[in-house]
């Protein structure tokens, strides 16, 4: 096995059981390895600190597997944690939702891969070099393990292209290829999911508990969806006794499953409003027009996915949740969310205050707003926690 030798003061972050070696903390690598193999990485004097896997053109150049010396990695290993990973949805997650992030990567000692379950079909990225080497006894552990009938590749996007990997989708394990719209339940709601299509892997499950708090408080008021997708707020409101729900996003695609998602569970049809456009024009338009809400969500796209770009998205965030508080009547409440990993979370409540204070509103935090558990953070891997959210009262 090659050996990846950390610079003098470099270990630290491995000893915390952080599990990325960045490239500027490597002084050597003896040995040759391929992308994706197992490396021993040692400290300056030769001590060893974890098996990983060597990213030969990404920044991170080695992604922790386990920090014992004693473990093999292989089929038998993964099987292991993936049964970790399931075991912890089944303590967290309610069993009558089917819609449920089975491992998160990193925050599950699986880095660079994803699999998210949707009733009887299951969809899989393979994200970083490790991953893809070990793709083989990943879907045979995924087999063993996950009793459904599909099981579908979706390897696409940034992350695995910083690690030199071409995107990739398709069945998995001569499995059939799932439906065109896979029937999930989500506190007893229905929802459909395009997995060919669809944002993610189909479905925003990082949002289950914040859904569940707007319905808890969405009875009588007069609800703005922003963002709406395919309506997982919405139709949380509508099930909560909302009096209305708009719902705005650029896609007329995702609005349009939205509407059948509201009809597919009996809600009223009337209440519901959808309006395709730029959010930001919308609600400009809006503010313009003196409409008011008692209600809103903000949920909008990832505006920062690395440091670099945090200034211009704070800009965004800023000037959405500025018109947010321009459209709120006295004491409505305000669901805003930043899915920027980039962005810390002091920072965000930050603009949000800013926000208010241009729109000359005063606020208060109701609630601090987070992932659902089946994205865990572990408390050695803070970055896990992407999803951060406010849930604020303005003040009559
Ligand atoms: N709230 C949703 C997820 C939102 S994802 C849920 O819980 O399921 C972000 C959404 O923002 C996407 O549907 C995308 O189409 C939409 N979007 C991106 N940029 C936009 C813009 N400028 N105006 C309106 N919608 C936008």
């Amino acid at each position: 096995m090659a050996t990846v030798v950390l610079k003098p003061g470099r270990d630290k972050a491995l000893r915390r059981r952080h599990p990325w070696v960045f490239s500027g903390a490597v002084a050597r690598v003896q040995g040759r390895p391929g992308p994706g193999e197992t490396v021993t990485v040692v400290d300056a004097r030769g001590r060893f600190l974890a098996q990983a896997a060597y990213s030969p053109q990404s920044q991170i150049r080695a992604r922790v597997w386990t920090f014992r010396d004693d473990a093999v990695i292989g089929p038998a290993w993964f099987r292991e944690r993936l049964q970790q990973a399931l075991a912890l949805r089944q303590a967290v997650l309610p069993p009558a939702d089917t819609g449920q992030r089975l491992v998160f990567a990193e925050a599950d000692g699986l880095p660079g891969l994803i699999v998210d379950r949707y009733a009887d079909t299951v969809v899989v990225q393979f994200l970083s070099a490790g991953a893809e080497f070990w793709r083989a006894a990943i879907v045979q552990a995924l087999r063993d393990l996950i009793p459904v009938r599909h099981l579908y590749e979706r390897s696409e996007g940034e992350a695995r292209a910083l690690e030199g990997l071409p995107p990739r989708r398709g069945p998995l394990a001569d499995t059939p290829p799932p439906p065109r719209a896979v029937t999930i339940h989500e506190a007893g709601l229905t929802f459909t999911v395009d997995v060919y299509h669809g944002h993610k892997t189909g479905f925003y499950l990082d949002q289950r508990p914040n859904r569940a708090l707007v319905r808890a408080w969405a009875r009588d008021r007069h609800v703005l969806d922003v963002f709406a997708y395919t309506g997982g707020f919405s139709v949380h409101a509508l099930a909560g006794g909302a009096a209305e729900v708009w719902a705005v996003d650029a896609s007329a695609a995702a609005l349009e499953r939205a509407a059948t998602h509201i009809a597919a569970n009996g809600l009223p049809q009337a209440r519901f409003h959808a309006q395709v456009g730029n959010a930001f024009e919308v609600l400009r338009a809006w503010v313009q027009q003196q409409r008011a809400f008692d209600l809103i969500v903000l949920d909008p796209p990832k505006f920062a996915s690395r440091a670099a770009q945090v200034p211009k998205a704070a800009r965004g965030y800023k000037d959405i949740n500025r018109l947010a508080f321009l459209l709120l009547r006295p004491g409505g409440l305000l669901f805003t969310f930043s899915c920027s990993g980039a962005l810390p979370r002091d920072l965000f409540q930050k603009i949000v205050a800013d926000a208010a204070l241009d729109a000359g509103r005063t606020a208060h935090i109701v609630a601090d707003l987070s992932q659902g558990p089946d994205h865990p953070i572990p408390l050695a891997y803070p970055e896990a926690r992407y999803l951060k959210g406010l849930l604020v009262r303005v003040q009559e």
